[in-house]
């Protein structure tokens, strides 16, 4: 017996009570059944009190019950005679109880619910004669302290028939909301109250807010808070979670339901959670479910480097496949960390913690990095990494890499520092220092120079060392002094250190450790200005007598004071060859060299032609000359000096060196390629076929190169035509820097004359140094007028067919090779200033330079010829072959200015050795008249 909202149904039990006044009484309903009621009808007789009770009814958790009763009562007006007796009314009780068999409860252990009435819509039920008004009537008690009741109905003089009683409590019924399930709740005790319920998640979901509902005195849900999500793989369909279908998934249980695999992945099974990646494809730890599987990056491309001192700028261009990323990050691996080493070779060592990448090592997201902070002259290998998210996963190395060599210059060293005094006394003190914290190289010496403050820099003195202290003397008492120190290095002098400033004191001897070492007295104060007085009166001198003294005295002032000015180191310097091989030439790979044909037969084997192929710079030919099979120690040794040698140099009318092979044989020397060959053998296949300007362009660029030299304090001792190397451009370098060999085995030299020293090519070496070996820049000078004389001539041998010894009485005797045809006056007149018997007369190559300048500038110049000259000349060389001595005519018509024959005869100057003394600014004057 329900209604919409009740679930529980009680049986009814009707009991008489200890009063016999109601009467169990079978009736027909409206439809005919029979059926049973309760009836009372006293309603005649006063004070009537007739009670009927029930049974013991559970109260099963119920709070509040509903009691439903149905009955007929008769109308009092319908009865006659009943006025004051009959009732129209009867009395609903209750009583808790925990006992289920109570026999006998007083009637005051009742409590009244309520005072019944009929109601007026009335159901007539027929019952016999009379028509009768069934009602139905619905109380409810709130029953919370015992296990169970009993109800009982009083009548107090109704006509009454009970048909039936339910009772019942409410409950809001199992229901799921928002993928909670909210069980079947009973309601509260009070009509008012709400019964908080928890709801618990249906399968495969989660609790997203905790789930609760009110549970309503009607039975009704109120006020749903909270709910559930479906677990990742699932999906709500109908109130509950269903798993994703093959094809689809669900990462998160916030998600809104199952999705498509994303491009590149696929689920095989129901309730994915996240889609497999296809093969070859990755997800990256951070990916989102819902991205593409990717691909690791291919390697980057175009790795360029750009050498700068001990900096090197990488540039590359970014991978050309991105595998669907864009998340591509470049590194530069640490040795021994995923991803390789830094050098593939096997007798590189890692960079040092010091070497910096600029703007950093790794998870760089530009294709630029400078590295700086790099050991001089040291070769590095480079390694740039590609990664993106699923390098990782993907397992990939070095498909991802590109590397690049590189051999950094030569820098100065870095400044000095931790200078410190001791053994301070008035006059002297001790100094010391550390060495420089980036050398650079090997340290040659240290510079120290210092003054006194208040002089400031206006008068200073400089002292050189070996070693990391000196011992300075010759101070002013009391006096506080600023002392800076730098460090020299092959590739010249580094920053001077920060000014550190000492006092002397009035002691005559240290405090502390021994005296003053007079050994180490230098110049005093008074001693420079002595020394500068004599030096500007040599100055003074020397520049009246020569046009060229001052620039030179000035470059090698410069030399000394200017710091990073390249000073060249003797290779034999080393004890160990093989270290200044590698300090200053390149190791190159040899499957980077591809020879192609032989150009050429050098001192120690062939000369080659090829290419050479460094990664990340373009393809260049070189020339390769090897060293053959069979060497002797001294030859390896001498082979590699040329390359220790020219490595040191970097000027672009000096052949460039490449690099070398040292690791595997046989031992080669690369260098630059000069299409044109050695520039003698060129000049006489072209011969003629060359303009003055273009003449003059080579021999510009040979001196230049010879500067370079001479800065460096590099002495070549073999200059020739065929030691200078031509290219494709008519660009004229110097080459052939081998030490010894200048000596013993130039051809020109061999057999020719042995000096003390070894052999040298006669007719291109002044006489100093075939007398007795003074090598100088000024015995260099010499020789490029050799080889001016040899370029204008279109290669003609000096001196013609006469020997050796007849060329070094000529010269002795003061002949000098003639201007060649068509040799312009100015260009003649250079080479004989370079032939100059004193040295110091000799201009300097930066002279020189000038000078083939200003001709180059102002061609007008180059115009006037000698004219008949070479005709006479070639005469002329055969008598002096012959003859023992010249008179001034003959010397003057071998040079082309018999002209002035009687100029200077009515000067005074008759003989040639008159002449010879003249100064330079007479010659000029003669060539020159107003
Ligand atoms: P060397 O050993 O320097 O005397 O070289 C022998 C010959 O090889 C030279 O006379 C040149 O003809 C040739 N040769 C040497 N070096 C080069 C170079 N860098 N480029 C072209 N030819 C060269």
């Amino acid at each position: 017996f329900l209604t919409a909202t009740a679930a529980y149904v009680v049986q009814l039990y009707l009991y008489k009570c200890a009063c016999l006044k109601w009467e169990e009484v079978s009736i027909m309903d409206e439809k005919n059944i029979p059926i049973r009621t309760y009836q009372v009808c006293n309603v005649l007789e006063p004070n009537q009190n007739n009670w009927l009770r029930t049974d013991w009814i559970p109260r099963s958790g119920a709070q509040r019950v509903y009691v439903e009763v149905k009955f007929t009562l008769r109308d009092c007006n319908s009865l006659p005679g009943v006025t004051g007796t009959c009732k129209e009314t009867f009395n609903l009780y209750y009583h808790e109880s925990n006992e289920d068999r109570e026999s006998y409860i007083k009637e005051s252990s009742f409590i009244k619910v309520d005072t019944v009435a009929a109601d007026e819509s009335f159901t007539q039920v027929d019952v016999g004669d009379r028509i009768m008004k069934l009602n139905t009537e619905v109380r409810d008690v709130k029953v919370t302290t015992r296990k169970g009741f009993y109800l009982a109905f009083q009548d107090v003089g109704a006509c009454i028939a009970l048909v039936s009683v339910r009772v019942f409590y409410k409950t809001c019924p199992l229901t799921v909301r928002n993928l909670a399930t909210f069980p079947d709740t009973i309601t509260g005790a009070d009509t008012s109250s709400l019964v908080e319920v928890r709801g618990s998640c249906v399968n495969q979901s989660e609790e997203r807010e905790e789930p609760k509902m009110y549970c309503g005195a009607d039975g009704e849900w109120l006020v749903p808070i909270g709910g559930c999500l479906c677990n990742p793989g699932y999906e709500e369909r109908g109130g509950a979670c269903k798993a994703c279908r093959a094809g689809f998934y669900k990462a998160k249980s916030t998600d809104p339901g199952c999705a498509k695999c994303p491009p590149h992945s696929h689920s095989l099974r129901d309730g994915a959670t996240i889609c497999d990646c296809h093969a070859g494809f990755f997800r990256a730890d951070t990916d989102p479910p819902s991205m593409a599987c990717t691909q690791p990056p291919s390697a980057p491309q175009q790795l360029i480097s750009v050498v700068n001192e001990t900096s090197v700028v990488l540039e590359w261009t970014p991978p050309h496949r991105l595998g669907g990323r864009s998340d591509t990050s470049y590194n530069f691996p640490r040795p021994g960390s995923a991803g390789g080493s830094v050098s593939s070779s096997q007798f590189c060592a890692p960079c040092g913690s010091d070497v910096l990448f600029s703007p950093g090592q790794t998870g760089l997201t530009t294709t630029r990095v400078v590295v700086s902070e790099l050991r001089a002259h040291t070769h590095y290998t480079f390694i740039v990494h590609a990664r993106n998210g699923v390098s990782q996963a993907s397992g990939a190395g070095a498909a991802q890499s590109v590397s690049v060599s590189v051999t950094t210059n030569q820098a100065a060293p870095s400044p000095v520092s931790s200078i410190q005094a001791t053994d301070v006394t008035r006059h002297s003190l001790s100094l010391s220092w550390q060495q420089p914290d980036r050398p650079n190289g090997v340290i040659l010496e240290y510079e120290v120079k210092f003054y006194e403050k208040d002089q400031r820099e206006r008068s200073y003195r400089i002292m050189r060392t070996f070693s990391r202290s000196v011992d300075v003397t010759g101070l002013n008492p009391l006096t506080v002094y600023v002392f800076h120190v730098r460090a020299r290095t092959a590739a010249g002098y580094g920053e001077f250190s920060t000014p550190f400033e000492f006092s002397t004191n009035s002691d005559p001897f240290p405090l502390i450790g021994e005296g003053v070492n007079s050994a180490f007295l230098l110049l005093s104060v008074s001693g420079v200005g002595i020394l500068l007085l004599i030096s500007a009166a040599v100055f003074i001198i020397s520049r009246r007598r020569s046009k060229y003294s001052k620039t030179k005295q000035d470059s090698e002032e410069e030399k000394h004071l200017n710091p990073g000015v390249k000073i060249y180191v003797d290779p034999f310097t080393y004890e160990d060859p093989d270290q200044a091989i590698h300090e200053f030439a390149k190791e190159i790979d040899v499957s980077s060299i591809h020879i192609e044909k032989v150009i050429g037969m050098g001192e120690f084997g062939e000369v080659c032609s090829g290419r050479l192929r460094v990664q990340g710079k373009r393809e260049i030919y070189v020339a390769i000359k090897s060293l053959k099979a069979g060497y002797s120690d001294k030859q390896r040794r001498d082979f590699l000096s040329e390359a220790s040698i020219m490595g040191q140099f970097d000027h672009p009318n000096i052949i460039r060196l490449e690099g070398v092979v040292t690791r595997c044989k046989p031992l080669m020397i690369i260098t630059e390629y000069m299409e044109n060959g050695s520039l003698d053998a060129f000049l006489r296949k072209h011969d003629g076929q060359f303009t003055v300007i273009q003449l003059v362009g080579m021999l510009r660029g040979i001196a230049s190169g010879m500067k370079y030299l001479s800065d460096m304090n590099y002495v070549h001792r073999d200059l020739a035509a065929r030691n200078i190397l031509v290219n494709s451009n008519l660009v004229c370098k110097v080459s052939d820097f081998g030490l010894s060999r200048v000596l013993e085995d130039d051809p020109e030299a061999t057999g020719t004359y042995l000096s003390p020293g070894g052999k040298i090519p006669i007719r291109w070496t002044a006489p100093e140094a075939i007398a007795y070996r003074k090598f100088t820049t000024a015995s260099d000078v010499w020789s490029y007028g050799i080889v001016m004389w040899e370029v204008v001539s279109y290669g003609e041998r000096p001196y013609w067919d006469m020997n050796n010894q007849d060329v070094i009485k000529a010269i002795e005797e003061g002949y000098r090779l003639p201007a060649p045809m068509d040799c312009p006056v100015v260009l003649h007149q250079l080479m004989l200033d370079c032939w100059e018997r004193d040295r110091a007369e000799r201009p300097t190559f930066s002279q020189i330079l000038n000078m083939l300048d200003k001709l180059i500038r102002n061609p007008g110049t180059l115009r006037r010829t000698g004219g008949e000259r070479y005709l006479q000349c070639t005469k002329a060389k055969t008598e002096i072959s012959s003859s023992k001595v010249w008179s001034l005519c003959e010397w003057l018509q071998s040079i082309g200015l018999e002209r002035y024959r009687d100029t200077l005869a009515a000067a005074g100057y008759t003989s040639l050795d008159s002449l010879l003394a003249l100064t330079h600014q007479i010659e000029v004057e003669i060539m020159n008249p107003r």
